[in-house]
């Protein structure tokens, strides 16, 4: 399996600390491979070393790359000076080469482009006359290239520098060092079709392959409501006797389709969202009784709403979902319990005020796709027996402070599933503060000790730290 994260349009280094943008979430797959033939660019075979050196050494998850030069594929270099013989047009091709013969090498080391996860810091030599100090221009026809080619994963920290002379009068060299992503766990042939990600925040995720679209418990508004919103955070403040409020223009903006809703339990981080995108999508979903009777409330038709318990296993046409009975979260210290329930007695009027949505029994569920299964839960507990024998290879595990109170939460859950091989943390974020506001104490808090855990209790299990709106690739 190959683990890829794609791209949004957000530089990636801010997701977890700056300002949101409009353009979130209007992410395209990430296929650097698919932008190098629009480009009409052919790799060429990687140069072989001329002495006892290598072309890329890898070092945990960083490849250093050996300089490389302007060669063409018809054997010539770009040779000359910057400032005499050479112009800063030439040099820039010579560097855009440069480029190519660098993705080159690194096509070769890696198997697909597609895993390189950053480029992380470049060193670009100008071959340059005594007063030549354009050498940043020349070196563009690197960075620019390396950009079209990745993104905002190309973009990197560089030094742009002046030398004396260069090895055989060639007018540039460029060396780089790239973050990739770790090797993949499970493979598929070429060809197959893989399983996207993307982590909404809170329990909430979009799952798809070529044939299906699945949303599990998607929350989107992320409303500031009751006590834990952020300082900084200007938008309105709801309590939680307000009524219910979707922010249906940020809901519009990452939520197109739908083919399926699955939802685990019926509070309003889960299911406030779903009367909107239910509608909007006409997805089926596939809820309790108490979350099937608020989504009524909402005017969502009968034939859109399949009410279970846990324990129903559903073939649909393209993928097919077991509804494991589960647990909720032991949330206030364990003191929390909730045995209200609704059904078509309960005279619900929509909208409901956001403390109506109650919790209404959880739900996880298997869900099975062309390649791949997907055991998602929605908060920080489940019934060992439940899970044992279901075996998915990635597991959507709740990792939040509330599962320090259950007995040995992370060992048991990796063992009833199984020590899937893909652990993706859900639920761990706070999801009152609005996409783009950082995360980085709750990924201190919650994600960072349960990482550690894995490596040691389930060494093969693969831990990705999903963000916010960024799709994570799985072949
Ligand atoms: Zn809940």
């Amino acid at each position: 399996m190959k683990l890829v994260h794609t791209p949004c349009l957000l530089f990636a280094l801010t997701l977890l600390g700056g300002t949101t943008s409009p353009a979130f979430g209007q992410e395209r797959v990430f296929d650097p491979e698919r932008r190098l033939a629009e480009l009409g660019i052919e790799l060429p075979t990687p140069p072989t070393p001329v002495a006892n050196y290598v072309n890329g050494v890898q070092t945990g998850n960083l490849i250093f790359l050996a300089g490389k030069g302007p060669k063409y594929p018809d054997g010539t270099e770009l040779h000359g000076k910057l400032g005499a013989e050479v112009t800063i047009e030439e040099g820039y091709e010579g560097a855009r080469m440069t480029a190519i013969n660098q993705l080159a090498v690194l096509k070769a080391m890696l198997g697909d482009l597609s895993r390189v996860k950053r480029v992380v810091k470049v060193l670009g030599m100008v071959n340059s006359a005594p007063d030549f100090v354009e050498q940043p221009a020349v070196i563009n026809g690197f960075s620019d290239l390396i950009v079209e080619v990745f993104g905002d994963r190309g973009r990197h920290a560089r030094a742009a520098v002046g030398m004396a002379s260069l090895p055989r009068g060639q007018s540039v060299e460029i060396e780089l060092v790239v973050e990739v992503e770790p090797e993949a766990v499970v493979r598929t042939a070429p060809g197959e079709e893989p399983l996207d990600l993307t982590y909404f925040g809170c329990a909430g995720w979009r799952i798809m392959d070529g044939n299906v679209v699945v949303l599990v418990d998607p929350y989107i508004s992320r409303l500031n409501y009751g006590a834990g919103g952020h300082p900084d955070d200007n938008r309105t403040h709801f309590a939680r006797t307000d009524l219910a409020w979707s922010d249906t223009a940020l809901i519009d903006s990452h939520v197109t389709e739908a083919d399926y809703i699955l939802i685990t339990h019926s509070h309003f981080d889960h299911l406030a969202d779903v009367p909107y995108i239910a509608r909007k999508t006409g997805a089926k979903v596939i809820g309790h009784e108490t979350a099937n009777s608020i989504l009524r409330a909402y005017g969502i038709p009968d034939e859109q709403l399949y009410t279970v318990k846990g324990g129903e296993d559903y073939q649909f046409d393209s993928f097919s979902v077991r509804v494991v009975p589960s647990l909720h979260s032991a949330l206030n210290e364990k003191l929390y319990y909730d045995s209200r329930r609704y059904d078509e007695g309960s005279n619900l009027k929509a909208p409901l005020r956001i403390n109506q949505f109650i919790e209404g029994g959880t739900l996880a569920f298997l869900a099975r796709f062309d390649r791949h299964t997907v055991l998602a839960m929605g908060g920080m507990n489940f019934i060992e027996r439940e899970f044992e024998g279901l075996e998915p290879d990635i597991l959507l595990a709740g990792i939040n402070g509330s599962r320090i109170g259950l007995y040995d939460y992370d060992r048991r859950l990796l063992k009833a599933t199984g020590f899937p091989q893909v652990v993706l943390p859900t639920h761990w974020d706070n999801f009152r503060y609005p996409y783009g506001f950082s995360q980085q104490a709750n990924i201190e808090r919650n994600i960072l000790p349960f990482i550690e855990t894995v490596r040691k209790i389930s060494p093969e299990s693969t831990v990705i730290t999903p963000v916010h709106l960024e799709p994570i690739r799985i072949r």
